[in-house]
């Protein structure tokens, strides 16, 4: 791993909501493991890192958003690890850049941006043999790590989890790269995925393409309802929500994603979807960046 991971913080949530129905819900807070290359960032960066320092490559390329934690992630990664990276951010580099494209700057991240249409093609064979072309021997890691190599990262969290007693694994989806690889790795539990974008219909696929082998699918559960609008949309209902957990747990979650899967899960409990005995864990995956993007005093922490 790229920093020392020793311990990660488990959080047990006491609400007597859960204690009636004889639950247990524990977060498990990847987020503290670092405040930018936090969540599971790392934990998908690390296969692609190994690749580049394999293959004695000295540059990373990837792809992003103005917003991405995996953009971010992966500038500040790349400076600790002593590779040059690029950035192919979608759309316009307008007048004021974003925080997390100002924050990839600093870090030494070389930024281009190419509109939409382009974006859309950027995982095409002629696409990456264009950049290879333009820019030397590089590893190119997928949008969000999205791949097999970003799975079996994942699958390395399962080092913070102890076996066998959760009966679900809670995760948010973007690329659903992180609910394959804690999926590969899990033995008996459930895992519960919450997708952060509308109409991701694809998650099966999607993790099928991370696998080598079959998918558990038996044991994947997908609760598509609570995208809250789509991708990286908000709605009062949801900052409402952020600022009870922080006010009852000291919890922060990020809109975008962590929110939205705290928000699932407590709406099923709420709802009688687990069973009395359950024992849930849901993973913080950091994020937490992405807050900086909302307006000053949305949020209380
Ligand atoms: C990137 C990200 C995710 C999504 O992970 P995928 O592996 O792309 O599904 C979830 N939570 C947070 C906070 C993230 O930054």
């Amino acid at each position: 791993m790229l920093i020392d991971i020793l311990n990660i913080p488990l959080e047990v949530l006491e609400c007597t909501d859960f204690s009636t129905r004889q639950l247990q819900l524990s977060v498990l807070r990847l987020d503290m493991i670092h405040p930018v290359i936090s969540g599971n960032k790392i934990f998908k960066l690390h296969y692609y890192l190994q690749t580049a320092a394999a293959k004695k490559h000295e540059r990373i390329i990837t792809f992003g958003g103005a917003y991405s934690n995996h953009l971010s992630a992966t500038a500040y990664a790349c400076k600790l690890a002593g590779l040059k990276c690029i950035g192919i951010v979608r759309g316009d580099a307008t007048a004021a850049l974003s925080h997390t494209l100002q924050f990839c700057i600093q870090q030494g991240m070389q930024l281009q941006f190419i509109s939409r249409q382009q974006y859309a093609e950027k995982e095409t064979a002629a696409f990456i043999e264009n950049l290879m072309q333009q820019h030397g021997p590089c590893t190119v890691i997928p949008e969000g790590g999205y791949g097999v190599e970003g799975a079996n990262g994942a699958a390395l969290i399962h080092t913070f989890i102890n076996p066998g007693i959760y009966t679900h694994i809670c995760i948010a989806a973007g690329t659903a790269t992180t609910t394959a690889g804690i999926l590969n790795g899990c033995n008996t539990e459930t895992v519960v995925c919450v997708p952060a974008l509308k109409g991701m219909t694809d998650i099966e696929k999607r993790i099928a393409n991370c696998t080598n082998g079959p998918v558990k699918s038996k044991q994947l559960q997908i609760f598509y309802d609570y995208h809250f609008g789509g991708y990286a949309k908000k709605t009062p209902e949801l900052i409402g929500f952020m600022n009870d957990v922080w006010q009852q747990h000291r919890l922060p979650t990020d809109f975008v994603y962590t929110a939205k899967m705290m928000f699932a899960i407590t709406d099923k409990i709420k709802q009688g979807y687990f069973a009395p005995g359950s024992n849930i864990l849901c993973l913080h995956t950091g994020g937490l960046q992405g807050n900086l993007s909302l307006p000053k005093a949305t949020l209380l922490y």
